[in-house]
């Protein structure tokens, strides 16, 4: 089923996310992970796609067919552009199409930075623009509450928003964050520029010190002092720090919900524990939303 066609049925669409195991991993580790959530029967589960080449890209391929075709639960296929030709992107979408995937995440990629670009696609919309010429994929993009680090401000990263819709986009996921009123305030810019496509929040709850520290490095996200006064006071106790973070996270989608959102992806890091936890917490609101 398509992603956009989950939007059109439901009033609230929650998703997790997953990555492949490391290259030097084997598929086997993803197994226990991908039994454990899909009991919990999210609307679909996203798998990243490496930046870095190699064999971890064909697994998210195998993920996505195992989420599909084996727990029976739709599939989106993360896809980035910045350093394939379109020879490359013609025969993975091919692969996609055989394992019976509809749904992509249609993303640049970080750019490398020693690597000169030897790709054909600059921005996330020349990879929509070319699935779309190519196959009929329904295809998810990403946005950014805070803005994309590469954009010179907020304003102008949600108008080049409009590029990807243009070329295809059916509906965007956001980077997480952790203070929704950002949040608020890119859903009015987004309405400003016309993005009237479903917008998912993008939700991690943060579980450890480490993750913390490296999730405000990578993303770029504003951790609010309140987490930091959490992690000081728990760090010691992993049990205590887990649910702190899935509280915090909690309380984050149920304002969510109460405003509105037309749907919440959880980025899982794997964890069945968070996911199931965090998934307990908002299923009876999950069902009154739907039942509206
Ligand atoms: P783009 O949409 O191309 O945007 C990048 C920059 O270019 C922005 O500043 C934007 O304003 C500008 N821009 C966009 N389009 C145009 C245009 N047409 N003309 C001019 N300027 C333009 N990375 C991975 O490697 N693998 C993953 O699986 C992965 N999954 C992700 C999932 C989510 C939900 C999110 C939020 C990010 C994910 N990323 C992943 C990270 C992502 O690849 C990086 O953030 C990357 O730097 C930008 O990708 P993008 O698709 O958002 O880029």
């Amino acid at each position: 089923m398509r992603i956009i066609d989950i939007f059109d049925k439901k009033r609230f669409v929650f998703s997790f996310e997953i990555f492949p195991p490391k290259t030097t991993s084997s598929i086997d580790t993803i197994y226990k992970t991908l039994e454990s959530l899909s009991d919990l029967r999210p609307d679909y589960i996203s798998v990243t796609y490496g930046a870095g080449g190699g064999s971890n890209q064909n697994k998210t391929k195998e993920i996505s067919s195992l989420i599909k075709n084996k727990y029976g639960i739709e599939a989106l296929a993360h896809l980035t552009c910045i350093s394939s030709t379109k020879d490359e992107i013609k025969q993975i979408l091919k692969e996609l199409k055989e394992e019976g995937i509809e749904n992509i995440l249609a993303l640049r990629g970080d750019v490398p930075l020693e690597e000169e670009l030897k790709g054909d696609f600059q921005h996330a919309s020349d990879l929509a623009e070319f699935i779309k010429e190519t196959d009929n994929f329904d295809l998810g993009g990403t946005c950014y509450p805070e803005g994309h680090t590469d954009s010179l401000n907020i304003e102008n990263d949600v108008k080049n928003l409009k590029y990807k819709i243009d070329a295809g986009v059916t509906h965007l996921t956001t980077q997480l964050f952790f203070d929704n009123n950002d949040f608020y305030k890119f859903m009015d810019l987004a309405l400003k520029y016309n993005i009237n496509v479903p917008i998912q929040a993008g939700i991690m709850p943060l579980t450890n010190k480490n993750q913390i520290e490296r999730i405000a490095t990578l993303s770029g996200s504003k951790i609010p002092e309140k987490y930091f006064r959490m992690m000081n006071k728990f760090e010691n106790d992993k049990e205590a720090m887990a649910d702190a973070g899935i509280a915090y996270a909690t309380e984050q989608i149920i304002d969510l919900m109460a405003t509105g959102v037309d749907g919440v992806h959880l980025y899982t890091m794997n964890n069945p524990y968070v996911a199931r936890k965090t998934h307990n917490n908002i299923i009876s609101i999950i069902h009154s939303l739907n039942r509206e």
